[in-house]
């Protein structure tokens, strides 16, 4: 009798018996979660990434969180469609290969999705933690029913996502949206990426904690000093109490910011730019600089028009992403390179 009526709600809640699995492949962490296609995730797991030179161990990590991820679902009678898998690097969509993935290197240049389908036989997808991150935004944040959005991730460094009229834009290779390594200072610090004087390097958690450095001599009285490991989070709260160093950080950090939002702004007229990740904490400190450097220096009407709001998926946003990407593939509703991602 039980097992009949565990049948009937199954029947009955009919958008969760299609489900896809979420892999968010970070440098520290792994998660993972199934998505129903009302964009409701179910059985998260999450694990820490192997510090691994193994590209094998980092399938097997993976391999493992999905069959956990299948059993709990399977058990309550779902049926998994496909695994789309969101990565801190570029995806070379043709091949599945992973390209430049500074955080995870020992899958730079390794055929992840080849590797994933020897093991699964669902579709697999592959994206960009940042462009997956802009899609989930769109699917179920801050940016639900707009078409033309930016999306930042103001974490240890600075992602981007760009989705054009509801369509991701990767560019020719997969490597579009690397908002975080616009240059916004022309002879400024220096960059991983190789570069020089990129939004990253101003407007990420590792920029306010390195700014906070730089001015503790120029603030003596700072209660800044007092600290001997400093984060984002301290330099924040110390602005709040009213610290001129913290402040002064927090207002250098908004001003590059909005220098980066005006470029975006003049290039791309979005209807919303979405800001996330552990910086966007300090939003009341840094927020209404970026506002004024991108009134300041971008085209009246597109300035004025663009909304500026805070991520509203958190932790999510990529398990999100990536499942809206699987579904609308599983729908037919993209083709040619992304269904070659897929396939
Ligand atoms: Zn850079």
């Amino acid at each position: 009798m039980r097992k009949k009526d565990e049948r009937l709600r199954v029947v009955k809640d009919d958008e969760a018996r299609e489900l896809v699995i979420a892999v968010d492949l970070g440098g520290t962490n792994l998660r993972a979660a199934t998505v129903d296609p009302r964009g409701r995730t179910h059985d998260h797991v999450k694990h820490h990434t192997p510090r691994t030179d193994d590209a094998g161990q980092i399938v097997q990590a993976i391999i493992a969180a999905v069959r956990e991820c299948e059993q709990r679902s399977t058990a309550r009678g779902a049926r998994i469609r496909a695994l789309a898998i969101a990565l801190p690097g570029t995806v070379e969509a043709t091949s599945g290969v992973v390209m430049n993935a500074p955080n995870i290197p020992c899958i730079n240049g390794f055929r992840l999705r080849a590797a994933l389908m020897g093991d699964v036989s669902w579709p697999v997808l592959l994206e960009n933690d940042a462009n997956a991150a802009a899609v989930g935004e769109m699917w179920q944040g801050a940016a639900r029913e707009r078409r033309t959005i930016v999306c930042l991730t103001l974490g240890t460094g600075v992602g981007g996502g760009i989705i054009l009229d509801g369509k991701l834009w990767r560019g020719a290779d997969g490597a579009a949206g690397e908002i975080g390594h616009m240059s916004v200072e022309p002879f400024g610090h220096a960059c991983n990426c190789g570069g020089r004087g990129c939004l990253e390097v101003y407007a990420s958690a590792t920029a306010v904690v390195r700014m906070a450095h730089e001015g503790l001599t120029r603030y003596p009285g700072s209660t800044l000093r007092a600290l001997t490991q400093l984060t984002a989070k301290d330099v924040y709260e110390h602005g709040l109490a009213g610290d001129e160093l913290a402040r002064e950080v927090f207002r250098r950090m908004g001003q590059y910011l909005g220098i980066g939002l005006a470029s975006l702004v003049n290039l791309l007229n979005p209807e919303m730019i979405v800001i996330g990740g552990g910086a966007a904490n300090g939003w009341d400190l840094f927020i209404e600089h970026a506002r004024q450097e991108l009134l300041s220096r971008a085209f009246p009407v597109p300035a004025q028009r663009v909304e500026i709001v805070r991520a509203a998926c958190g932790d999510d946003a990529g398990l999100l992403g990536v499942a809206h990407l699987a579904f609308e593939f599983l729908r037919g509703e993209i083709s040619g390179t992304e269904e070659a991602v897929a396939l």
